[in-house]
């Protein structure tokens, strides 16, 4: 699977004269284990917790200079934005009850034909959300 990292966002960011302050380092290093598709108040608070400098600000243009370059990417759900470190084509589950997003493997459903779809247009991928309850919220 292809992950946001670091050393590449270093290497971008040297090529194209972003600086790489302490704050952006811990937004990044924190997206990239991030497995909970986090949102930017959820980075804000993790980022702060070792770094009570960086600013909401910080965090939304670090999280804009990823996205435009493919290296992250975003759901919404219920409106909400979150990041996705995972640019690997796949699917998520959302929990309707605890909003949790989980990452399902693309190779995990099966095909889909789309032949039908070429009507409306040339499909090039394809992503899908499926909905329910999680296992933590089927046991409450
Ligand atoms: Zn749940
Ligand atoms: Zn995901």
């Amino acid at each position: 699977m292809e992950r946001l990292n670091l050393k590449t966002v270093e290497k971008l960011a040297k090529e194209h004269g972003m600086k790489m302050t302490p704050q952006r380092r811990a937004i990044i290093m924190y997206l990239q284990s991030a497995k909970n598709h986090p949102t930017p108040e959820d980075i804000l608070k993790v980022v702060n917790r070792r770094f009570p400098m960086a600013s909401r600000a910080t965090v939304y243009n670090t999280i804009n200079w990823l996205k435009e370059r493919g290296l992250l990417k975003e759901i919404f759900e219920g409106g909400i934005m979150r990041l996705d470190p995972n640019f690997h084509s796949h699917h998520h589950f959302i929990c309707r009850k605890c909003g949790k997003v989980e990452d399902i493997e693309f190779e995990m459903v099966p095909d889909i034909d789309v032949t039908e779809l070429s009507r409306i247009g040339a499909v090039e991928n394809f992503e899908l959300t499926f909905r329910g309850l999680c296992k933590n919220c089927q046991l409450k």
